[in-house]
């Protein structure tokens, strides 16, 4: 099976998950979305309201800040791969439970196996947790290589637009994916 086939077949089987209680509250399941092959998948907390109303991934106000720092890099949104750890909105935007996420990492590691980018971006601590098994943005930050697979950790879009000083470190974060990408 090709790689777009096999994340469709894995968002249809998200769009109908039940394996943890989100499924209840949730308008509509956000899987992801990208290029198949991108050489860079960024990873999220969970989706927002907006989000949950569309079922796309970083399409509120934290999404079009993101697309910012996109455009800034030089790089094309259609060109990268974008999701979360979870993929089912929690109500009232509170952080996910360890239980949420340990339901549906396997999903996020499914996507990672098939897209198989040079390099995952982790955005804010819930995504650098539930991936490297690092507490805190400020403490773990940048590029970390496991099990063979690089990573950048760097904050979430929400705190970019709250906080000046994270706004201009993500800027820089992000001018360092395009050269890493080409190496
Ligand atoms: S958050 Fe994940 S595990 Fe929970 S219902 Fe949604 S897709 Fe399933």
């Amino acid at each position: 099976m090709d790689k777009k086939r096999e994340l469709q077949k894995l968002s249809e089987e998200i769009a109908s998950c039940r394996k943890c209680d989100l499924y209840q509250t949730r308008r509509k399941a956000v899987p992801g979305e990208g290029k198949e092959d991108a050489e860079i998948f960024f990873v999220g907390e969970s989706p927002g309201e907006e989000e949950d109303r569309l079922g796309r991934p970083f399409v509120g106000r934290a999404g079009r800040f993101l697309d910012e720092l996109l455009k800034a890099s030089g790089l094309r949104r259609e060109d990268v791969f974008i999701t979360s750890v979870l993929k089912s909105h929690p109500s009232g935007n509170r952080p996910p439970k360890r239980s949420e996420v340990e339901a549906c990492l396997p999903y996020l590691k499914r996507q990672l196996e098939i897209v198989n980018p040079k390099l995952v971006v982790l955005l804010g601590n819930v995504a650098l947790r539930s991936l490297l098994g690092a507490e805190k943005v400020s403490q773990t930050h940048g590029f970390v290589e496991k099990n063979g697979r690089m990573f950048f950790a760097t904050y979430h879009p929400s705190a970019g637009m709250r906080f000046p000083k994270i706004r201009r470190r993500m800027l820089e974060d992000f001018k360092k994916l395009k050269t890493f990408i080409r190496g």
